[in-house]
């Protein structure tokens, strides 16, 4: 049985910041919550992104609760289709957004200095085999990431490499593709649209890429830089 003696309470700095919110966010849009709860949410995008705490997603676009759907996962990826009886949160996930929900776009928003990015881009060298050999679950879900990493031109430098593996989200924007040509749910009325923030703890610049040739995983065009 489990002890629950060995549950901590909620740090007292966690609660203190409660309190703070329930007086003032809270507080100043009481109307607004409570329209939330009865009405149900109907956010206006669904936003796949890394658990990595310097990507701040609702501090980025201004967003108030209700607005986006969000899924956070290692390195944003979005995994192979497969039917079959294992848990697949991230699907899940998008599952919801589309069918239920309704979702008009799908965002897969990656960052700069991503660390799941990184560590995969070593392993799948050769530079570091040894990485992930006390892994249960990060060596498999990053190997998501290999088609790109595969593809990526072997006369680059690795500083470009590396670069590269992190804005192409191919690998996640094929997946999409997939799920949409063969489950029975459709993406086709969602907008997928690849963001990548660069410079997490520098600049903060946005940069829009849009995925036009799913069907070749290395597909990525860069439409737009908004500084
Ligand atoms: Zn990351």
């Amino acid at each position: 049985m489990f002890n629950l003696s060995l549950l901590k309470p909620l740090p007292e700095y966690l609660v203190q910041r409660y309190y703070g919110w329930k007086a003032t966010t809270f507080a100043n849009n009481k109307s607004w919550y409570h329209k939330l709860a009865e009405d149900g949410q109907h956010p206006r995008a669904m936003i796949i992104s890394c658990c990595d705490s310097r990507v701040h997603v609702t501090s980025i676009f201004g967003s108030d609760a209700g607005e986006f759907f969000i899924h956070r996962n290692i390195a944003n990826l979005v995994p192979p289709f497969k039917e079959d009886q294992d848990y697949h949160g991230t699907s899940a996930a998008i599952e919801y957004a589309v069918k239920t929900l309704k979702i008009p776009h799908i965002i897969v928003l990656g960052h700069s200095t991503c660390g799941g990015v990184h560590s995969s881009f070593e392993y799948f060298s050769g530079n570091n085999p040894n990485l992930y050999k006390d892994s249960n679950f990060v060596a498999s879900w990053l190997e998501i990431l290999r088609p790109s990493f595969e593809k990526i031109p072997s006369n680059l430098s690795k500083n470009e490499k590396l670069k590269s593996l992190e804005k192409k989200y191919s690998s996640s924007g094929f997946n999409l593709y997939r799920i949409n040509k063969v489950s029975m749910f459709r993406l086709a009325d969602a907008n997928l649209v690849s963001g990548y923030i660069k410079g997490v703890n520098g600049y903060g610049k946005l940069k829009v890429i849009m995925e036009n040739d799913l069907e070749n995983t290395y597909g990525i065009k860069e439409i737009s830089l908004v500084n």
